[in-house]
């Protein structure tokens, strides 16, 4: 394949635009080579500047659930955009979103929309904090919740690939208020609810964690952290951004039958726009303002196009009551491609897999943490992500990311995405 405009476009761009990438996950730092450029994407595929097609495994790095430019999402865009952009005034939308998302997800009565994934973690925290009155917080070393100052201690992905686990203009005052648990390990969140004694607001958690790959909780460890945070006025905050209207209709809460006090959302709920939201029981929202004293807001929160593009998204998760068993489906069939190729070609590994989330680790042991997910070869995986390119499939350029499973991938991609991996998996 050919790379040429993709690497003109990106010497262009490095003079302008900061690693000539808005988001740093989408350089090719940790592999190595330059960003593919996109010029378009439908259903499965990724069209990019070349004329090179790619079977996408990101998928906008979750959103597109559905595939690339998904029809009824479109329409909806379209049909709203001219009617207006946006009028920083209420409108029906916005009701009626929130109505569909209340009665998809279990235990929440509320829902809040923001602009992101960041906004949803931040405000979620900010509305613990105020609701308890108390400062501290409990997230897990490699979880990541954005990019607000406060999550931005060892937050996995992004943050690893680069080297900068705890990222230079985080304040000491403000890191000193996160406190960091091993994932999956209750034992460590006990020790530092004993130590910081009616101080904690919050646990925030990836309910199965996205961001050191795919990581599901251990059993009886998610049940203990509900435990804990009940037992010590503790709220109990799902990060849901991947999850959410991902692993089941009302995400991870309901695939693993657990309450959370707070949950967030992104990705998926927009539809491909930018969209973030928390929710969680009437009580603890309405302490928001303009009913309650924790403040909240934003210019675009609502946006007409985000909430067109969003309620087509969940009304079309809704109506289909097949659509995760089939996610689930094509995804254990991919799983197991993967490990029957690897296995031949004699490659260590792990695959870890929940619903429509699978990562690929080359480390034989099992990677059930931050720690763990930090021994897989690097070497390797280059080789694997280049070869993969080279074929025509796209995962991440980083080997701390899940692979995200969309609908409209057919048995055929899967099988070519298998052939293709045991192509490059023969050349390590
Ligand atoms: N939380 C989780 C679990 C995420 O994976 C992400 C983004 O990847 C975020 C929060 C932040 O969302 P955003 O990038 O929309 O700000």
């Amino acid at each position: 394949m050919l790379y040429q405009r993709s690497s003109q476009l990106f010497a262009e761009a490095e003079k302008v635009i900061p690693g000539g990438v808005n988001s740093p996950v989408r350089a090719f730092k940790a592999v190595g080579g330059t960003p593919i450029f996109v010029k378009s994407a439908k259903g499965a595929y990724l069209y990019d500047e070349d004329g090179n097609r790619l079977i996408d495994y990101i998928n906008s790095w979750g959103p597109m659930i559905l595939g690339h430019a998904y029809e009824p999402v479109v329409q909806s865009i379209i049909e709203k955009a001219k009617l207006g952009m946006s009028f920083g005034m209420p409108t029906e939308l916005e009701t009626q979103i929130a109505v569909l998302a209340v009665s998809m997800v279990p235990n929440i009565d509320k829902i809040r929309f923001v602009n992101s994934g960041t906004e949803a973690c931040m405000s979620a925290v900010r509305l613990a904090r105020g609701f308890t009155k108390r400062d501290k917080i409990i997230k897990f070393s490699g979880c990541y919740h954005g990019h607000s100052d406060s999550f931005l201690i060892q937050a996995g992905s992004g943050a690893v690939t680069f080297g900068t686990p705890n990222s230079p203009g985080v304040t000491a005052g403000t890191a000193k208020d996160t406190l960091l648990a091993k994932y999956n390990d209750l034992g460590n969140v006990k020790e530092l609810i004993e130590a910081n004694k009616n101080e904690i607001a919050a646990i925030i958690i990836e309910p199965v964690a996205g961001n050191m790959g795919c990581i599901p909780p251990v059993k009886g460890f998610l049940e203990g952290l509900r435990e804990l945070c009940t037992a010590n006025g503790i709220l109990l905050i799902f990060d849901e951004v991947m999850t959410g209207f991902r692993l089941a209709r009302g995400g991870a809460q309901e695939l693993l039958n657990i309450n959370a006090d707070i949950v967030c959302f992104g990705k998926v709920i927009g539809g491909g726009l930018p969209v973030g939201a928390f929710a969680a029981r009437a009580e603890i929202m309405n302490y928001l303002a303009p009913l309650g004293p924790v403040y909240q807001a934003g210019t675009l929160s609502g946006n007409p196009l985000a909430m067109a593009a969003g309620l087509a998204m969940l009304q079309a998760l809704d109506s289909d009551r097949e659509i995760f068993k089939r996610l689930e489906e094509k995804t254990a069939y991919l799983g197991d491609g993967i490990e029957r190729v690897l296995k031949a070609n004699n490659v260590a590994f792990t695959i870890n897999r929940v619903g429509s989330m699978i990562s690929v680790h080359f480390d034989a042991n099992p990677v059930t943490d931050f720690k763990t997910a930090g021994n897989g070869d690097n070497e390797t995986f280059k080789k694997f992500f280049h070869g993969l390119v080279a074929e025509g499939v796209y995962i991440a350029p980083s080997a701390y990311e899940t692979w995200f499973i969309t609908d409209a991938l057919t048995y055929e991609d899967l099988d070519f995405t298998i052939n293709a991996i045991d192509k490059v998996s023969k050349t390590f």
